[in-house]
Order: structure tokens, then sequence, then C-alpha cells
């Protein structure tokens, strides 16, 4: 039942956070988050520091790209430094995440920019001054031809896409166009597989 995985089942405190902190994450519920728990439990010391040591190091000596919003060890990134993409193509994704699936399938050589800059992915949130700004900066800075949305697929009525159309409309770009979907809405990029994803972007359309 659901309910006992809601609540305190231990008197460790040191447990109990850790529980509380990993159903915070992603794709981690309460079952999954007090079995992790117990697992780390049985681990030694050493272990645990090496694991926490991954932790506290995952983002020193990462920058976040100054012109697509990317994480990298440089700045720019290694996409926006190559001399080998498309510089005339922009493709608009939510996060991080949705580059490395783009990267790994393989299916496109332009550049990305992350509509919320890679400190606050834009999940459902408002295209705030500062993310317009920065992304029309990029547009100009390379006099991008094309402008691909590749926004996660929302529910109709998604805000941030006709916000984003509108912000296009008036920024001079020739091209506005948007990835077909094999995805479900309130699905992820991330979940696509590399044929969907081939498809998607060669089905785009023209929304502008
Ligand atoms: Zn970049």
């Amino acid at each position: 039942m659901l309910w006992e995985w809601e609540c305190r089942l231990t008197d460790l405190e040191s447990l109990e956070n850790l529980v509380a902190a990993m159903r915070k994450l992603p794709g981690i519920g309460p079952k999954g988050a007090r079995r992790i728990a117990y697992y780390l439990l049985r681990k030694d010391e050493e272990y645990l520091a090496e694991l926490g040591a991954l932790f506290t190091d995952l983002r020193k000596g990462l920058y976040t790209c100054s012109e697509c919003g990317n994480v990298s060890e440089h700045n720019p990134c290694s996409i926006c430094s190559d001399p080998l993409r498309d510089r005339e193509i922009i493709c608009i994704v939510d996060d991080i995440e949705s580059i490395s699936t783009f990267e790994d399938a393989g299916v496109y050589n332009g550049l990305y920019h992350i509509l919320g800059g890679s400190d606050s992915p834009l999940s459902g949130q408002e295209l705030t001054e500062e993310n317009i700004d920065f992304l029309l900066e990029h547009i100009n800075s390379v006099n991008a031809e094309e402008v691909i949305i590749a926004t996660n697929p929302k529910v109709e009525g998604d805000m941030t896409y006709y916000a984003l159309l509108d912000v296009l409309g008036r920024s001079g770009v020739k091209k506005v166009t948007r990835i077909a979907y094999g995805l479900p809405f309130g699905g992820h990029i991330a979940l696509a597989d590399r044929m969907t994803l081939h498809e998607a972007l060669e089905a785009r359309r023209e929304v502008l």
C-alpha cells in the first residue's frame, strides 16, 4: 500500500533524510528510494565517501556555455566551437539531456540552444526576458537561417511554445520549424530512440 512508503519507517534520521532526498530525484519513487537507501546502509564508509565525492565533484570544472546554455568543460562548449557543425541551424531544446539524446542518435549536425539555460530548465515555466534575450542573441550572432523547435511535447495550449513563436516571429529569422513527434504529450525527448528522432527531424514542419 502506498501510505506505508510515504511515512518514516525507521528511527534512523540519516537514512530517512536520504530517502526523502532521493524521492525528489526523477524516476525514483518512494519504494525505490528506500531500496537504494537500505542498499547503501550495508556498504562500508569508503564506498560511501567515494560515491559522495562523485556528487560533490559533478559540477566542478564545468562551464555553462555563454552561447547556447549547454554544460561543458569549455566555454564556448565543444558543439558551439566545432567548425564542422552547421552554424545556420539552431535547435531549441529544454535541457542538456535532450542535447545528449540528439548527439547520441547522431541525426543532427547543427547548433543547439537550451531555452531556459542549464540552471533553470523550463519545465512548464514561462519564458523570461532573460531567456528571450539569450536566445535572440544566439540567433543573431550566428545569423541563423533556420530555428527548429524541439522542446519536449507538452499538452495542447503550451504557453511556452506560443510565446516562443511570438518571439521568433519578431526575430527576423527566415525559417522556424517544429519537429514532428512520435512521442506522447508529456514525454521527454530523451525517451525517443534514434529512428524516432531521425523521423521527427526529417518530418519537421514550418510553423512560421
Ligand atoms: Zn554551446
